[in-house]
């Protein structure tokens, strides 16, 4: 029994090969073997401890994957498991005939997917959603998926115009450690975090040859290219840069050997060191007006302090004055004449204005890289006829201090819940009823209510962040507190954390309770840009920023109106709303697959399991539920052509167990006589079909 083989505590559980042994033997009742616990809608009874202790059996035994009714749970192994990966592996997978049946891998997955998207019956487009925390194993999962799929779903050579011979899966394979060069960054929690959410869209020719692909990214976070949190890092492709420039591009980006950045710290801690001259922070200092005259912490103090903006005008190709004014100098324009008015800007203003340009172009940039990968990889409309999409996005987030970003983050994982719930449920659900098997509707937790104080209308936590951007009025978070408090009070998924110091709300959500400083909402909502600093960009003579900038008045984007000009302000939510609300319609129209990584410690170690922190990551994501709802089910879905494969043989039961037109057979089918075609006592039957079923499908629950 369980209760038995619990024997070690939480935090670290150094599990000796031999007690894992003794507890896989306990928890299979000394008589199941161990695949038995492939699946965990087999352990009986399902609880956040029983299902704990199984994952935890199996991954100090170096198991690292689970299947979870419709889940496949992925623990982090922490070291390299090349086996694990290998392309014979791959091809192992794709040419089982029922590859379900092998031991719970990414690949069963994979190999779904493309068995269902090439169904002749009915072609479907699949997606696989990949969750879990920070350094659970998304990104990795994805790629090897993505592998995967470049192995089994191998395209044609293809001869470009330059008569080099490509295939276009090794392009798409490619394009990983770009987009993860830019939108990666070394955190506390992971040295490879992914800072931006991504579903990659496989596209499939009739053949089932991958033909393209297309990228769609999600809410980047650009606030990193300015400010990091103690002991993280920028984006990788500033300290490879650095590290990977060579003597003239040194001189050309004014990279000197060995200098250090302020926006660039830690560069020792792994990869590589940076680059751009016009990100050196404290570059304004003060003046005893309280204006702001260029100062700078450069490092080198050779290089004085307007070098540094010449640096910085000379990389973005702007007029150094004009770079220095528009940082300096705010343009305001009022009255109906819409006349200009200059107003200089104190050292704080100057910095935001200075850590805007720097976001406003990283956030240009990374999206023109998404704009040319697409473009090398998207297969011609008429070249793919189904899909399967990867969901790299990121997990559910809850820190000490939370704000717009994290509200973002784990309102797009209550979307990806509800999808989850209700697809899985009412796919289901709706299987049963067309079998026409005896079902009564199974309810589930449904997570509408707290959507439903994020996003519902008319009132939300979002409309009303919206509002406050909209009135355009400075708000203090006292404010918007109040109207949160007084708009919402009462619904059953706010809460109010009374001891806290200073404004904020809780939001009780599927994975757990997050409390949101209301402070800086409003404005990290509004994520303004200054127009001067867009014009400014456009007048840039530097080749990518004119493409990053075009010149053309038509092209100003809704989020920087310029005076009277009263664009509905797209905000920050508005538009990640938007997105996600696209990116559910595709995933409505796929049939999808649910993988949910687990990290089984925080110091990225292999073989060290802590059982509080995995505990935690199982109720985020609702584990133990979806094990109930799978094991409610019927624990067994077989084919129709795949029953009567099986099960043919039962057809000569017939004889036996229907009144024949000859009368009852004289020995009940015993031995041969005219009327039985085949005698057979159903003994004996039930154990010829037992001994030729290659792999007995019964349910086995294990008791532990
Ligand atoms: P996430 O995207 O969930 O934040 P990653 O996919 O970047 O996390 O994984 C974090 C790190 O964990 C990786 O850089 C890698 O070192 C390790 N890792 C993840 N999955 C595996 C795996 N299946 N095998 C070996 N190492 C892994
Ligand atoms: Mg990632």
């Amino acid at each position: 029994m369980l209760q038995q083989v619990n024997g070690h505590g939480s935090g670290s559980a150094a599990h000796s090969g031999e007690s894992l042994r003794e507890d896989l033997k306990e928890l299979l009742g000394g008589e199941v073997p161990p695949q038995q616990l492939n699946d965990l809608t087999k352990v009986n009874p399902v609880t956040l401890e029983t299902v704990l202790r199984c994952l935890q059996a199996r991954y100090m035994a170096d198991t690292f994957y689970t299947n979870a009714g419709c889940t496949l749970v992925a623990m982090n192994p922490f070291k390299p498991v090349p086996q694990l990966y290998s392309p014979e592996l791959m091809r192992e997978y794709h040419a089982a005939s029922q590859p379900q049946t092998l031991k719970p891998h990414i690949f069963t997955v994979g190999e779904q997917t493309y068995r269902n998207v090439k169904s002749l019956i009915e072609p479907v487009n699949q997606s696989v959603v990949v969750s879990g925390e920070s350094g659970a194993g998304k990104t990795w999962t994805s790629r090897c998926l993505m592998k995967f799929y470049a192995v089994v779903a191998a395209s044609p050579m293809s001869w470009e115009s330059h008569k080099v011979a490509e295939r276009i899966e090794q392009r798409i394979l490619n394009s990983n450690p770009v987009m993860e060069a830019f939108g990666n960054a070394c955190t506390l929690r992971n040295s490879n975090s992914s800072r931006f959410g991504k579903f990659i869209q496989l596209q499939l020719n009739g053949a089932q040859q991958m033909t393209g692909a297309a990228v769609q990214t999600y809410l980047l976070e650009k606030t990193r290219v300015a400010c990091q949190a103690p002991s993280e890092r920028n984006f990788h492709i500033f300290y490879q840069i650095y590290k990977g420039a060579h003597a003239e591009e040194r001189v050309r980006w004014r990279l000197p050997e060995g200098a250090a950045f302020s926006w660039l710290p830690h560069p020792e801690r792994t990869l590589e060191g940076l680059w751009l001259g016009f990100l050196y922070r404290g570059l304004f200092r003060g003046d005893q007006g309280g204006h702001a005259s260029f100062g700078h912490r450069c490092p080198h103090p050779e290089q004085h302090l307007s070098g540094s903006v010449g640096t910085s005008a000379l990389l973005l190709g702007l007029p150094e004055d004009h770079l220095l004014e528009t940082l300096q100098i705010r343009t305001i324009r009022a009255g109906r004449g819409q006349q200009v008015f200059q107003k200089p800007c104190s050292q704080a203003e100057c910095n935001t204005r200075r850590d805007c340009l720097a976001k406003l172009v990283y956030a240009r940039l990374f999206d023109w890289l998404v704009s040319v990968i697409n473009s090398s990889i998207c297969a011609a409309p008429d070249s793919w006829t189904t899909f399967i999409g990867l969901l790299d996005v990121y997990g559910f987030e809850s820190f000490p201090n939370n704000s717009l970003e994290q509200l973002c983050i784990n309102y797009a994982n209550e979307k990806l819940q509800q999808h989850f719930v209700a697809h899985y449920l009412r796919a289901q659900q709706e299987e049963y009823a067309m079998e026409g098997l005896a079902w009564s509707f199974v309810s589930y937790q449904d997570n509408q209510p707290c959507l439903d104080l994020i996003e519902g209308s008319p009132v939300s936590i979002c409309s009303l962040i919206n509002e406050e951007c909209r009135l355009n009025r400075p708000s203090s978070a006292a404010q918007l507190q109040t109207r949160i408090e007084s708009a919402l009070t009462g619904h059953p998924r706010l809460g109010r954390d009374r001891l806290s110091p200073e404004p904020s709300f809780i939001v009780l959500h599927y994975a757990g309770p997050v409390r949101y400083r209301t402070a800086g909402l409003v404005e990290k909502n509004k994520d303004p840009v200054p127009p001067e600093l867009t014009s400014l960009l456009q007048q840039s003579q530097d080749p990518l920023l004119k493409v990053l900038f075009p010149a053309d008045p038509e092209d100003k984007s809704p989020e920087e109106p310029s005076g009277q000009n009263r664009a509905p302000v797209l905000t920050v939510v508005s538009k990640f709303k938007a997105s996600l609300e696209q990116l559910l319609q595709v995933l409505h129209g796929t049939t999808p697959h649910y993988i949910r990584c687990i990290k089984p410690n925080s110091q990225a170690q292999a073989q060290i399991f802590h059982r509080e922190e995995v505990l935690s990551q199982l109720e985020a994501c609702g584990l133990v539920e979806t094990i109930h709802i799978s094991a409610a089910g019927f624990p067994i879905r077989v084919s129709h052509r795949n029953f009567m494969e099986r099960y043919q043989l039962l057809r000569r039961l017939r004889p036996a167990i229907t009144p024949s037109p000859h009368g009852p057979c004289p020995d009940g089918g015993r031995s041969e006589c005219p009327p039985c075609t085949e005698p057979a006592t159903l003994q004996g039957l039930l154990q010829e079909i037992l001994h030729t079923l290659p792999a007995p499908l019964h349910c086995g629950r294990t008791k532990v």
